[in-house]
This record gives structure tokens, C-alpha cells and sequence, in this order.
């Protein structure tokens, strides 16, 4: 059954259940990414239909204060944060004012004449922060964030999916409520591989075609809050509708306009430096020397802030495109010094996944700073920016994280040493934990034979390898030392009484060979308690 057929029916099963209204507003706003994921609400079915955003939007912050913020999180990128925050406060310093005057009553329109939107286009190398900057930005300031790879769209919406659906899934990441969505940002990475026929070397034919149509969602549009696709979300309004009280859904709104919405679009743009060289040293005469390669990644940013609009055109992008995305932001290739500071301080450090990791099992951990020196110089080799320190650690720890929990250790002391060789670490580790657990095992079996005094007031003690013989048999029959005397010393008592009784011994001492064959010595100690007169109470003959 097609989706038009599909519509029909339910349209006809509409008329039968008495619903009126026409079922049009549902059919031609619907949820696309067939994503109405369980749980979540589709675009725009229940709006909080009390709440206006005009009385609760308010935007306080300065460039400055924002920077701050953002500082807490992200590490380094200081330009980049500058540019943002002046961006982020003007975008939503103009849209409090239209807000303001729309509550007065009057027309923003006077407001939003001379104001072009301050989307953004982000350039970077991947793992530099450039998603966490924005993310950061709209937990500031409380409005939803939708992340999307420009690569999953096509031009038609048939095969990938549809622009369109970012929108709705901002309304989704809102809770289904449209009003907030409207203010909230749109964040679309690689947006570089949907540059078209170029001369950097021209990719994705369709890519103009997504342009375009990203391009009417950063000028201004209205978005069905439901996509012609979506069956399942049209069943679930269907059935709304025909509950007791679910005609109200009928006046839940059926698109979402895009003029307030933020766009935020990136890409390592591989390619880019070149055109730019290229058009910085032609200069005047119009002749372009062959460009010495870039050497590192200071040079390549340094090329890249002088990125102009021609560059970006000629790069594959529609000349429209490039004028929606008037604030260029450059973020930097982090370097191990970086890294490093983004363990040690950055709020959102991937340290505290691993503390907390280690914590369930009540084992503290400690890293020293030679030790995060050394992750952020094994995560710089990756060459994926700060996702190199999420690699690294989880080749470092994977190991521990299985064994550790098992043991009896504590604490967790994390150095260089342990950070280049780990497998060594763990292994001296775990011999030091078995250590411990000998130690303990001495333990328990002195305090059994403590026990033994106490309750027949007679005295055992072993030299020290009979001891260590004890504990391997303990071991060997994976029972504890404990239970490994109570059995093997049972009845050992009622030998040694008669001993007792015979010679007044009070004290026997057990060497390695006696433990090895406990009936052999008693019965020995037994026989030569007949064999000598009684000795003085607390005499220790030798068992040999
Ligand atoms: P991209 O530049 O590819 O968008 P992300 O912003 O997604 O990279 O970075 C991936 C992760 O690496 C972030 O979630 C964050 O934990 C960490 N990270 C990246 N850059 C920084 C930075 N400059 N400061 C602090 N953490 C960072």
C-alpha cells in the first residue's frame, strides 16, 4: 500500500468514527524521519497549549559572560569563542526584541528589515570542539539542539532523508513544543561533502540540490510538523483524535517557522587552503604561482581566517548558500598541551567517565599529571583531535575495568609508567593484590588457631611454610583457609588431650612435613605420651 493509499483509508475511517474536520491539516504536516520514536512525542501533537514563549524567553547574556561559560567546557579555540558568543548574543538579542514587540503588539517587521541572520559556518579538523561549542551555547540558554551530517540528505528527501526533518526534530527535542523549537539550533556537520561540481575536484552532484533546500530553511519557511511519510505519526493522530478530549489536538500547530531557528554548518573543508593561498598571492596580475604545501596545522589555520566568500564558492557552494552564513568561525587543531588541559580542567573531562566508572566498584582513582601528559601525546598521535583522548584511555583501561572489580583493591594509582605500559601495570598490580590476599589468609588462619586455644586450651602454631602450605591447599580446593582447618583440624584436639593428660604439654608446634600428614604426627605425639613420663604443664618438646 502506497502512502497516498494508505492516507485514503484513514481518511475514509476518519469520516466512519464521526471525527469532523477535515484531516488535511495531519496529512500534509507529518513526521518524516519516520522517527517518532517510542516515547517521544511526534512534531507537534501536543502542544503545551497554556505556556507563551513570548512571556518566558529571556536573553541576558553579554559576549563576554558567554565566553565565560563556555570556557568551563571547552578548551582553547579562544577566537572561536569570541566570534560565538557576539553571534550567538545578536542572534538572540534580535529575537527577545521581535518577542517583546510582538507582546506590545506591533509588527517586528521593522526590526527584522536591516537584520540578517547570524548563522554560522564552523571550519575545523574533526574532535576540535566545534560541536561541543554549540552544544554548550544552546544548554546556556536553554533552547533545543539538533545534530545532523549533511551527508544524510538528498535532494529529493527519498533516499537519506529530508531537510525538513531537522525541523521536526527539533520540535521532537523540544518536547513537542513548537514555539520553542522555533528558537532553537540546527547544527549540520560535513557540510563540506555537499559542495558541488568544483574546482577543488567537485563531489556530490546532488549536493547543490541540498543547498538549496537548506537554503530555504535558513531563510524563512513553514515546516509541516508532520512528514507526508510518516504513517505511523498520522495512525497517532488518527487515534487521538477520535479519543474523548483529543479534538483538542486539533488545534495543536501544524507548522513551524524557520526564521528564528539558528544554523550552525561545519567541515574540515579539505581543499579550502589551497584556494585561498591561491587567491591571496595572485594578486594583482592575475597569476597564480604554484602553492608550496602547508606544512602544519598553525599554517592551515592561519590560511584559513582569511577564508572569503569567493573561496567558499568556488569550492562547490552556491553563492546564496555562502551569503546565509555570514559569521565564519575557525576552530584549531588541538595539540597534546591541549589535550592535556582538556583532562586536567575542562568540566566535561572524560576523566570523571572513568572516576565514576571505577567509583561503582568502590575503587578510587588517581592520575598524576605526568600520567595525563602522556594520554594526551598517545591521543595526539591519533590524529582525531580530542576523540583521540576517548581511544587512548579505552586501550589504557579496558583491562583494569575487568579485572580490578574482582579484586580487593581500593585505590587506583594512575602514573606514566602505568599509562605506556598498562599490561605490565596490571599485571605487578594484581601480584601485589594476590600478596595482600596471602597476607589476609595469615591472617585468618592465626586467628584460627587462636580459637583453637581459646576453646581447648591447647596450643597450635605452624612455622611459616607450613603456613604457606595451608593456604595453597585452602586455594587449591577454592574454600577458604578457615573452613580448610575446621576440617582438616577437627578432631585434632581429642589427640592432643590425651597428650596432655599423659605428658601436661600444652604446646605443639606444627612443621611443614606434620601439616602435609596431620594423623601421622598425632598419632606419634599419642604413642610417645606413653612412651615418656609426664614432663612440666608447659613444656614444647620437638615432634621429631
Ligand atoms: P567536532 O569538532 O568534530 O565537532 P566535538 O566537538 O564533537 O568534535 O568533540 C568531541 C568530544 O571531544 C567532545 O564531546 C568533547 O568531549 C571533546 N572535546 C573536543 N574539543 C574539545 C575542547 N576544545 N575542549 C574540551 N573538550 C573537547
Amino acid at each position: 500500500m502506497t502512502p497516498e493509499e494508505f492516507q485514503k483509508q484513514m481518511q475514509e475511517m476518519m469520516k466512519r468514527l464521526g471525527v469532523n474536520g477535515p484531516f488535511g491539516p495531519y496529512s500534509e504536516a507529518s513526521n518524516a524521519s519516520g522517527s517518532s520514536v517510542a516515547g517521544q512525542q511526534p512534531a507537534g501533537a501536543h502542544p503545551p497549549e497554556e505556556r507563551n514563549l513570548r512571556d518566558e524567553f529571556r536573553f541576558e547574556y553579554k559576549p563576554k559572560d558567554v565566553k565565560e561559560h563556555l570556557d568551563q567546557w571547552v578548551i582553547r579555540q579562544d577566537e572561536a569563542k569570541k566570534v560565538l558568543a557576539v553571534a550567538l548574543c545578536d542572534h538572540y538579542n534580535h529575537v527577545h526584541k521581535v518577542l517583546e514587540a510582538e507582546k506590545r503588539g506591533e509588527d517586528p517587521a521593522r526590526f527584522s528589515r536591516n537584520y540578517t541572520k547570524q548563522n554560522i559556518l564552523l571550519l575545523g579538523p574533526t574532535g576540535v570542539g566545534k560541536t561541543y561549542l554549540i552544544r554548550s551555547l544552546a544548554d546556556l540558554i536553554g533552547v533545543p539542539f539538533v545534530k545532523a551530517d549533511a551527508t544524510k540528505f538528498s535532494e529529493t528527501g527519498y533516499v537519506g532523508g529530508d531537510v525538513d526533518d531537522l525541523v521536526r526534530d527539533l520540535v521532537r527535542q523540544a518536547d513537542g513544543d513548537v514555539e520553542k523549537a522555533e528558537y532553537g539550533i540546527i547544527y549540520i556537520d560535513e557540510i563540506d561533502k555537499i559542495a558541488g561540481a568544483s574546482e577543488s575536484g567537485g563531489r556530490d552532484v546532488s549536493g547543490r540540490g541540498v543547498q538549496t533546500n537548506l537554503l530555504k530553511l535558513m531563510e524563512e519557511t513553514e515546516v509541516p510538523t508532520r512528514s507526508p511519510n510518516d504513517i505511523s505519526g498520522q495512525f497517532q493522530m488518527l487515534m487521538h483524535m477520535s479519543q474523548p478530549g483529543g479534538g483538542k489536538a486539533r488545534k495543536a500547530r501544524t507548522s513551524i517557522n524557520t526564521r528564528h531557528i539558528l544554523f550552525v554548518v561545519s567541515g574540515a573543508f579539505e581543499g579550502l587552503t589551497r584556494i585561498i593561498s591561491q587567491r591571496r598571492t595572485t594578486g594583482s596580475i592575475g597569476f597564480s604561482p604554484a602553492q608550496p604545501p602547508i606544512e602544519n596545522a598553525d599554517e592551515e589555520y592561519d590560511v584559513l581566517r582569511h577564508v572569503a566568500t569567493r573561496d567558499l564558492i568556488k569550492y562547490g557552494f552556491e553563492p546564496e548558500f555562502t551569503g546565509r552564513l555570514p559569521v565564519r568561525v575557525i576552530c584549531h587543531q588541538l595539540r597534546s598541551s591541549d589535550l592535556f588541559q582538556i583532562l586536567k580542567y575542562s568540566a566535561g573531562s572524560i576523566l570523571q567517565q572513568y572516576r565514576d566508572a571505577f567509583a561503582s566498584y568502590g575503587i578510587d582513582t588517581h592520575f598524576d599529571d605526568q600520567a595525563l601528559m602522556a594520554i594526551a601525546e598517545a591521543a595526539e598521535q591519533e590524529k582525531t583531535g580530542a576523540r583521540g583522548l576517548m581511544t587512548v584511555c579505552e586501550r589504557i583501561f579496558r583491562s583494569f575495568k575487568y579485572e580490578l572489580p574482582s579484586t580487593s583493591l581500593r585505590s587506583l594509582e594512575v602514573t606514566r609508567d602505568l599509562v605506556q605500559f598498562p599490561e605490565k601495570a596490571l599485571a605487578s598490580l594484581l601480584e601485589s593484590v594476590r600478596t595482600e590476599i596471602d597476607q589476609q589468609q595469615i591472617q585468618d588462619l592465626r586467628n584460627f588457631f587462636k580459637s583453637f586455644k581459646s576453646q581447648h586450651g591447647l596450643e597450635l602454631s605452624l612455622v611459616s611454610d607450613a603456613e604457606a602450605f595451608l593456604i595453597q591447599q585452602a586455594k587449591a580446593l577454592e574454600i577458604s583457609v578457615t573452613r580448610h582447618c575446621e576440617e582438616r583440624f577437627r578432631d585434632f584436639h581429642f589427640g592432643l588431650q590425651l597428650v596432655h593428660r599423659n605428658t601436661g604439654r600444652k604446646s605443639f608446634e606444627l612443621r611443614l612435613e606434620d601439616v602435609g600428614d596431620l594423623e601421622k604426627v598425632l598419632s606419634r605425639w599419642v604413642v610417645e605420651s606413653y612412651q615418656r613420663p609426664s614432663g612440666p604443664p608447659d613444656s614444647t618438646p620437638s615432634s621429631s
